[in-house]
C-alpha cells in the first residue's frame, strides 16, 4: 500500500528521533506537518529541504506540546493543510533526572504533561478523523523506560510505562476501525536528550565524554551500539504498512538487547 499523499503528523519533530521519524514519511510520498521548538531559520531551513527531497508538502506548527489547546490546535491544522490526518506519531518528549525525593514537582508536571498527556490530547483530537476515514496510524514512541525502570528516572519511566498502557486501550478500542495503535521502545540513541545525560556524566565522573559512551552502553545495552534515528523512522514506516496491519497495542523494541536480560 502507498502512503503518497498521506499525511502525517510528527510531534517532536525537529530534532533527533521525531526529524528522523518525519524524514522517513516524506521519503515514503508522505506530507508532513512538522512540530518542536528550535530557531524559527533551521525551523524553516529544515521544512524547506524536506519537501524538496522528497517533493512533498512539509509544513511546520510550532504547538507547545504542555498545552492541550495547542494540540488540539495542531491536529486540526494538520487536516486543514492536508485535508486529512492519517498518521499520527507522538514523539516529542523531555528528560530529568534526579533521585525522587529530590525530584522537582515542576519537572514532574512537565514530563508527565509532555511525554505522556500530550500523547492523549493528540489522539483524542485525531482519532475521529481517522475512524471517520476507516483508516489510521497511531505510533507512539515510548522507550525501555516503558518496560523497566533506572534509577533517578521517575518521571520519564513513570510517563512510559503510561505511554505502553495507553497504547495497548487505544488498540484495544481501535479493533476493527482500520486504525492501529502502536508503541516504539527504543534504547539508548544518541539525539540531544541523550547526549545531554552522557555529557553529564562525564562531568560528574571527570572522564571524557567518549568513555562516558561507552559507559552507557555497557551498563544496558548489550549490542554496545546506539540504535540510529533512522531505524526508528523505518520501524514507524514498518507500523503503517499492510505488513502490520494486524498488530495492535503492540510494542515494538529496538534496544541492542538491553530488555532481553
Ligand atoms: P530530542 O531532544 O532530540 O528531541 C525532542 C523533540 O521534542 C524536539 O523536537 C523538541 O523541540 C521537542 N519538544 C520538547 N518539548 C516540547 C514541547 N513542549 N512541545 C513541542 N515539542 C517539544 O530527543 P529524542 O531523543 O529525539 O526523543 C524523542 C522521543 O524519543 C522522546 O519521547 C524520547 O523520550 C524518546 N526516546 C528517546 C530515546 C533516546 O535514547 N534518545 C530512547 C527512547 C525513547
Amino acid at each position: 500500500m502507498s502512503l503518497k499523499g498521506k499525511a502525517a503528523v510528527v510531534t517532536g519533530s525537529t530534532s533527533g528521533i521525531g526529524r528522523a521519524v518525519a524524514e522517513a514519511f516524506a521519503a515514503q510520498g508522505c506530507n508532513v506537518m512538522l512540530n518542536g521548538f528550535g530557531e524559527p531559520a533551521a525551523i524553516e531551513r529544515l521544512r524547506q529541504e524536506m519537501a524538496a527531497k522528497h517533493g512533498v508538502e512539509v509544513a511546520y506548527n510550532g504547538a507547545d506540546m504542555s498545552k492541550p489547546a495547542q494540540i488540539g490546535d495542531l491536529v486540526a491544522k494538520t487536516q486543514a493543510t492536508f485535508g486529512s490526518v492519517d498518521i499520527l506519531v507522538n514523539n516529542a518528549g523531555i528528560q530529568f533526572t534526579a533521585p525522587v525525593e529530590e525530584f522537582p514537582a515542576e519537572k514532574w508536571d512537565a514530563i508527565i504533561a509532555i511525554n505522556l498527556s500530550a500523547t492523549f490530547h493528540a489522539i483524542h483530537a485525531a482519532l475521529p478523523l481517522m475512524k471517520a476515514k476507516k483508516w489510521g496510524r497511531i505510533i507512539n514512541i515510548a522507550s525501555t523506560h516503558g518496560l523497566v525502570a533506572s534509577a533517578h528516572k521517575v518521571a520519564y519511566v513513570a510517563a512510559k510505562h503510561g505511554i505502553v498502557g495507553l497504547t495497548k486501550v487505544v488498540g484495544i478500542e481501535c479493533a476493527d476501525t482500520g486504525v492501529t495503535c502502536n508503541a516504539i521502545c527504543p534504547g539508548w540513541v544518541l539525539t540531544p536528550l541523550v547526549q545531554a545525560q552522557i555529557e553529564a556524566r562525564a562531568k560528574a565522573e571527570n572522564i571524557a565524554v567518549e568513555q562516558a559512551n561507552r559507559n552507557l552502553l555497557a551498563e544496558k545495552q548489550p549490542q554496545l551500539q546506539f540504535t540510529r534515528p533512522e531505524q526508528i523512522g523505518a520501524l514507524a514506516v514498518f507500523l503503517t504498512s499492510d505488513a502490520a496491519s494486524n498488530m495492535q497495542g503492540a510494542q515494538l523494541v529496538s534496544d541492542g538487547g538491553w530488555t532481553a536480560q
